[in-house]
């Protein structure tokens, strides 16, 4: 009988992606997508250690698996991911029915690690950083089951140089690593070739893409003199034919230069939507971060984005309460935050993640209740420049991306417009996810808007490979 294999994953786009990669690879090995965990013979636990409580939630859920595995000895389970990566044999040591542990530098070794787990016991194997010259390491989104038949993210860089005092992912994805250009514009084209029409691509902080090739390019004693530039490759990905939408995320404010907003002006496929994170509106606390940037030159770097690009929608990460935040540290972010005017935030109040600088600044933690407060005031301030915002987009005509019924109600169909914004509108009769359509906005909410369509334009492209059966 045909094995089951279910993942399930924690935390942000890059796991959701060494997911999609991870099911590729057990599909190839002939495997299928379980409905369920409880269906499953292998259960694959992407995990996340930037979320809170990411380890509660973890052994929580392999406490789960433990008595499903006592009813089922064949059942394999296999914990990877960033926690995989950062706790490593503790995994086992606290679970000790897990099969294999393996971290974000091994994800292409998946197959193989769960067939020596089968044949000669658990394995735990965890690399210390992603082998340049191993092109398998690197997430490519060609091979990968994708969620979406219409849109892709393609992985430009893995790896981070910085060192944000709240910031795990340095110790758990390693330094940075660029993907050469030539090869992520040859993935793009042909994902464009199979249907795809949008893709975002993804790094820690994209705007220094390319300064380690430049680097090793060097050391090897190659004469380089320009580095590929994050603009360069937006312009290339963006020309290729067929995609009609190029996102990215995330831009770091230190490194963003005016060179990135002219490509996304000039460029049409590139989408008019920036989010830029900003963490903090204090200076003060800025540095505590480590972030090397002020309010200063974040709002100069956002101020210049809006002036280049027309009707570009800016969003925005910030911590509340981070360690030694005071009361005048946090005007400085409300007056940043009501300064920037935008479009929605990620907001989050301060925890410690282990393993980083700001976890170990216990005596500088802030009361809870205080806090509190402040997140509260932050969101009236986010809220009342999202609302003006999504109102001042009430009678234009946009373009979305339909991506399917609304959950709630499957009259309503829901797309998404260029600038990422959520739109809800009633069809005669469904209309294909990855298709285009205008809509004319006739209302809007804080989280999304709503709609009347005007027509549908495109059709979706997606052509699915027929597999070769040989006689
Ligand atoms: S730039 Fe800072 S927050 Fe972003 S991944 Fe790197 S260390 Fe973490």
């Amino acid at each position: 009988m045909t094995q089951q294999y279910f993942i399930r994953t924690y935390g942000c786009q890059m796991n959701e992606h060494d997911t999609e990669r991870i099911a590729s690879l057990l599909q190839d090995d002939g495997m299928t997508e379980a409905t369920s965990m409880e269906d499953a013979d292998v259960v694959v636990l992407n995990t996340c250690c930037i979320r809170e409580n990411a380890d509660n939630k973890l052994y929580g859920q392999l406490g789960h698996l433990k008595q499903m595995k006592a009813d089922k000895p064949d059942l394999q389970i296999a914990v990877a991911g960033c926690l995989a990566q950062k706790d490593r044999d503790e995994i086992r040591d606290r679970a000790g029915h897990v099969d294999v542990v393996f971290g974000t530098h091994n994800v292409h070794r998946a197959v193989e690690l769960l067939e020596h787990a089968r044949t000669q016991g658990p394995i735990v194997e965890i690399l210390e950083a992603a082998a340049r010259d191993d092109a398998e390491a690197f997430p490519t989104a060609l091979p990968a089951r994708r969620e979406s038949d219409h849109a892709a993210w393609v992985t430009i860089q893995i790896g981070c140089d910085n060192n944000c005092a709240f910031c795990i992912v340095p110790a758990v994805r390693g330094p940075e690593v660029s993907r050469p250009m030539s090869e992520l514009v040859g993935e793009v084209e042909e994902l464009a070739r199979e249907g795809i029409t949008e893709v975002t691509l993804l790094g820690q902080n994209v705007n220094s893409y390319g300064r380690d090739l430049a680097l090793a390019a060097r050391r090897a004693g190659e004469d380089v003199r320009i580095r590929p530039m994050f603009a360069d490759l937006l312009r290339s990905v963006g020309n290729v034919r067929g995609i009609r939408r190029v996102r990215y995320t995330s831009p770091h404010p230190k490194d963003m230069g005016i060179d990135v907003a002219e490509a996304m002006a000039e460029i049409p496929a590139v989408c008019e939507h920036l989010h830029l994170p900003l963490q903090s509106g204090s200076d003060r606390v800025l540095a505590l971060m480590h972030r090397g940037y002020n309010a200063e030159r974040y709002l100069r770097v956002l101020h210049e984005a809006r002036a280049t690009i027309p009707d570009l929608a800016v969003t925005t990460d910030i911590i509340v309460g981070f360690p030694g935040e005071t009361d005048d540290d946090f005007e400085r972010t409300l007056e940043v935050a009501a300064e920037a005017e935008y479009d929605s935030a990620y907001t989050f109040v301060f925890s410690p993640r282990p393993g980083t600088e700001a976890a170990d600044m216990v005596d500088e933690f802030c009361d809870p209740e205080v806090v509190k407060d402040r997140y509260e005031r932050l969101r009236v301030v986010i809220e009342r420049s999202g609302r003006a915002k999504h109102a001042a987009r009430i009678g234009r005509t946009e373009e979305v991306v339909i991506e399917g019924p609304s959950k709630r109600d499957p009259n309503v169909t829901t797309g998404r417009t260029r600038q990422n914004k959520l739109v809800h509108f009633a069809v005669p009769e469904p209309i294909k996810p990855g298709s285009y359509a205008e809509v004319t906005i006739t209302d809007a909410s804080m989280q999304y808007l709503m709609g009347e369509l005007v027509e549908v334009t495109a059709a979706p492209l997606r052509r699915r490979r027929i597999p070769v059966v040989s006689a």
